[in-house]
């Protein structure tokens, strides 16, 4: 027998109905990619998105064809969303970030009728655009005076394509498994894959995301986003937010610490998630001028693992929660948080800050279970580590196009490629991705436990650990440290700093200095390029 319940497909253009009717007065602020701020409100952004959609509707855009954006965060990228939603399509974000020949991959095996960019790439899309034989036209997000004069074929101003469009457009009804999104991940082997999100696990995500144990964000919130809205949908806020009528804050194309903080204090800003690296750049910006975060009041710090160092800052010298946060493009992306249970917030500050470096406890609709190579569960003692398995309703069961399949077993679990111990709790701990863990005499050790302490040295800014060959236990421990500007210390002061802290046969077999640590388009240590840069380098305990 069924249930009686009303069929109410979980589509995504509802969220701005919802927020443009029942929120409609309250702000989107942007930092625009021309210059000034700009401020609207969801009931603009709701009747623009409507004209999106119908001025791809009119030149024939069909349900379930791709239209990428090349976009930082800003309204109109947000009206674009859920205007190519609105009528079927699906929105694929592209990050800047990644060179230009994997651009041409990706658009390509997208099959990207539509392309919107910033004023910011417009060198970019004019070098890729002869590659790109499907994309019919080109969509500057600006009006006619600001577009710009490189060579793009079939351009035209944002604001001139949706000028004579229909506000009134009806959203087209399609089914709430449809296809949204589409959003490829960098993959731990081979060429990019495409992680395509459904109306339905968007909806569903972001629902879970803005839970009290999760984002925990309401109306009377104002939330910043600096991550962008190509890195993993914006870690859902571009839904969440809407979907409970919190005000939107968006840096468009400026991330430093100075552009930061003053959004975060001009536009009173309760909420923001970022990776680590924007984070730091902040806190040397507030070193330097001595300026405070006097409405913020807590942030989600994911992508990479978020040092102790970083929590302990941010939460006594500045008076802002940490909230933790793992996931993946391929789990929409939010898989656990960080947010303390009832029963750890019954004990002492540094007891607490034990699991706060933990990334989290899973969210309603994350399984999660750990593994060894055989498939066997392995227990939940947060000492066992094995490879971490997920599956739920806004995971992704298969990349697009089939690619990547070795990744899905057949009970439905998704391998992440991470490493990672379950605590009785609940709580789980990156240890490493499985690619990166350093495999000393038939044990791991864990790369990213090494670098979480190593940067809480005060010299220290970053710090990167890889495995390098040993003549007699295969891998030893390499520690890569940037230092501070005007900072001296040594290899002995920094081994010395790891005493105590890390098991004896954890410690770095050697510490280099390094003016930068390369980095991904996503913001994580880029180990490849380590690895590389450091490949003739012999271990002064390889000749043991
Ligand atoms: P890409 O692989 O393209 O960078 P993702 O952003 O989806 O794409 O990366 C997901 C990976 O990022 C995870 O599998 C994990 O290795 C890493 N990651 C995300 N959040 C954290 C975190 N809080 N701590 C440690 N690693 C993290």
């Amino acid at each position: 027998m069924l249930g009686l319940m009303q069929d109410w497909p979980l589509l995504v253009h509802k969220i701005i109905d919802h927020a443009a009717l029942y929120h409609g007065e309250r702000e989107i602020v942007t930092r625009s990619v021309e210059g000034p701020i700009h401020r609207t409100n969801y009931r603009e952004i709701a009747l623009r998105a409507r004209k999106v959609s119908a001025a791809l509707d009119r030149l024939g855009i069909k349900p379930g064809e791709r239209v990428a954006t090349l976009a930082w965060n800003t309204w109109r990228h947000l009206e674009t969303w859920y205007g190519i939603t609105g009528c079927g399509a699906v929105y694929h974000t592209l990050n800047p970030r990644l060179f230009p020949d994997q651009l041409v991959y990706i658009a390509n095996h997208a099959e990207d009728k539509v392309m919107f960019f910033d004023i910011t790439f417009a060198d970019l899309v004019a070098e890729i655009a002869p590659k790109l034989p499907k994309v019919e036209l080109y969509v500057c997000l600006t009006d006619a005076a600001h577009l710009p004069k490189a060579k793009i074929p079939n351009l035209v101003a944002y604001e001139e394509f949706i000028a004579g469009a229909s506000e009134t457009y009806e959203w087209k009804e399609v089914e709430e498994n449809a296809a949204c999104g589409l959003c490829y991940t960098s993959g731990t082997t081979g060429n990019p894959k495409g992680v395509l999100y459904s109306h339905r696990s968007n909806v569903l995500h972001a629902l879970i995301a803005a839970q009290k144990d999760a984002q925990g964000i309401s109306s009377c919130d104002s939330v910043l986003p600096v991550v962008p809205m190509f890195h993993a949908n914006a870690w859902a806020l571009a839904f969440s937010a809407p979907m409970v009528g919190a005000k939107l804050v968006l840096p468009g194309a400026k991330l430093d610490g100075d552009s930061i903080c003053e959004l975060l204090t001009n536009e009173d800003v309760t909420l923001s998630g970022a990776v680590p690296t924007v984070w730091l750049a902040l806190f040397q910006y507030l070193e330097k001028t001595g300026k405070t975060l006097p409405h913020l009041n807590r942030v989600l710090i994911g992508g990479s693992a978020c040092p102790r160092s970083m929590i302990e800052s941010f939460e006594t010298k500045y008076g802002v929660q940490v909230i933790h946060a793992w996931g993946m493009t391929e789990m929409s992306p939010l898989g656990t948080l960080g947010t303390l249970k009832h029963n750890v917030v019954a004990m002492p500050y540094e007891k607490q800050l034990d699991y706060k470096v933990k990334q989290g406890h899973p969210v309603f609709g994350v399984e999660m279970k750990i593994t060894d190579d055989e498939n066997n569960e392995l227990p939940r003692d947060g000492k066992a580590f094995g490879r971490l398995k997920v599956r739920g309703p806004s995971i992704a069961k298969g990349y697009f196009r089939g690619e990547g399949a070795d990744a899905f077993d057949s009970e439905g679990w998704f391998d992440t490629g991470d490493v990672a111990t379950i605590d009785a709790e609940g709580y789980m701990t990156i240890t490493d991705r499985s690619k990166d863990v350093i495999k000393s005499g038939g044990e791991w050790i864990s790369s990213i436990e090494i670098e979480n302490i190593a940067v809480g040295h005060p010299d220290v800014v970053e710090a990167a650990v890889i495995g390098v060959r040993h003549p007699k236990w295969d891998e030893r421990p390499l520690l890569i440290v940037v230092l501070k500007p005007g900072k001296t210390a040594t290899r002995e002061q920094i081994l010395d700093y790891l005493k105590g802290k890390i098991a004896k046969w954890w410690m770095p077999d050697d510490v280099q200095f390094v003016a930068e640590i390369p980095h991904t388009a996503t913001g994580k240590i880029q180990k490849t390029a380590l690895r590389e840069q450091f490949g003739s380098y012999r271990l002064p305990t390889a000749a043991e």
